[in-house]
């Protein structure tokens, strides 16, 4: 069984459409995989159809943007669900607050110089609910200003640079407990990938165990080997669910193909035993 938990579609940052996506994890060879926009479920729909076309196991889930101390946090829920009053509300927030960013975050790069507009990021955007900053970075690559997005991050949008505008997350703590509530099970991503180390310590964990996180990431890209050592004894000693995801984004971030990590069958089988409904149901 090969397994991977953790990846998005054109209804979030994902350059595949739902479908595609589905489909091109068959090919891969995967057994399952979850779609995991992030803060949206409206790819569900399409990436369940095809994934009965096709013969795969389609896990529905999302990733949701969350804050703790300043910093965000990328919580993944499995099988929520999405008509919960409370989930439904906290994601139309967030969604809300992405799309005020988008023309503040052009202002502020027009105020330096860069002659974007909101049409340049809505046109990448495409279909997708959850305008983010990788638009705005397709964007700036197609008006020639830089060259991936992987550069788009590193000189225009990230903390501290010119075209970065902050937006609405709830609190860590407060999503744990709406996702259990929706009777999915919440799952952090890459808790100590890229700039969440230091928040995310044992203790902190233990914290949001008892609150009802069910697993971490550990077996993801932004996570060298010995960080992922690390994480596994973590997950022992709290007895925590493991996954292991691509995080794939399409052509959107590279070295994140289908597959490039999974998670151990046990570890799924737990994951699904903790949700309220069963798969499918
Ligand atoms: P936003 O959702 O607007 O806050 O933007 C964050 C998203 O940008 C993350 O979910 C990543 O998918 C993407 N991202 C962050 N850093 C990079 C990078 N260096 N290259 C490509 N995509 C990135
Ligand atoms: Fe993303
Ligand atoms: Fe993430
Ligand atoms: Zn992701």
């Amino acid at each position: 069984m090969r397994i991977d938990l953790h990846t998005h579609s054109s209804a979030s940052d994902g350059t595949d459409t739902p479908a595609a996506l589905v489909r091109e994890a068959k090919a891969a060879g995967l057994d399952v995989v979850a779609l995991t926009d992030h803060d949206a479920t409206s790819g569900w729909a399409e990436a369940q159809r095809a994934a009965d076309e096709v013969g795969i196991t389609l896990l529905p889930g999302l990733e949701i943007s969350t804050k703790l101390h300043h910093r965000g946090v990328h919580l993944l829920a499995y099988l929520p669900d999405p008509t919960h009053g409370p989930l439904v509300e906290v994601l139309d927030r967030i969604l809300a607050g992405r799309t005020e960013r988008t023309p503040a975050i052009v202002s502020a790069l027009r105020g330096h110089g860069i002659d974007i507009t909101e049409d340049d990021v809505h046109r990448e955007a495409g279909e997708s609910v959850a305008a983010g900053r990788p638009h705005v970075a397709d964007a700036l690559v197609r008006l020639g200003v830089v060259g991936d997005r992987t550069e788009a991050f590193a000189t225009l949008l990230s903390p501290g640079q010119p075209g970065y505008v902050n937006r609405y997350a709830p609190a860590l703590e407060e999503m744990v407990r709406i996702v259990v509530a929706a009777g999915g099970v919440p799952v952090i991503a890459h808790p100590w990938g890229r700039r969440g180390g230091t928040v995310l310590t044992e203790d902190v964990l233990a914290s949001l165990r008892a609150i009802g996180l069910a697993g971490i990431e550990v077996d993801h890209q932004d996570h060298p080997p010995e960080v992922r050592t690390r994480l596994r004894g973590i997950a022992a000693d709290l007895d925590l669910v493991v996954t292991g995801s691509s995080d794939h984004h399409g052509l959107g971030k590279v070295d994140h193909d289908l597959g490039v990590n999974t998670t151990e069958p046990e570890q799924y089988e737990r994951l699904l035993s903790l949700a309220r409904r069963p798969l499918g149901g």
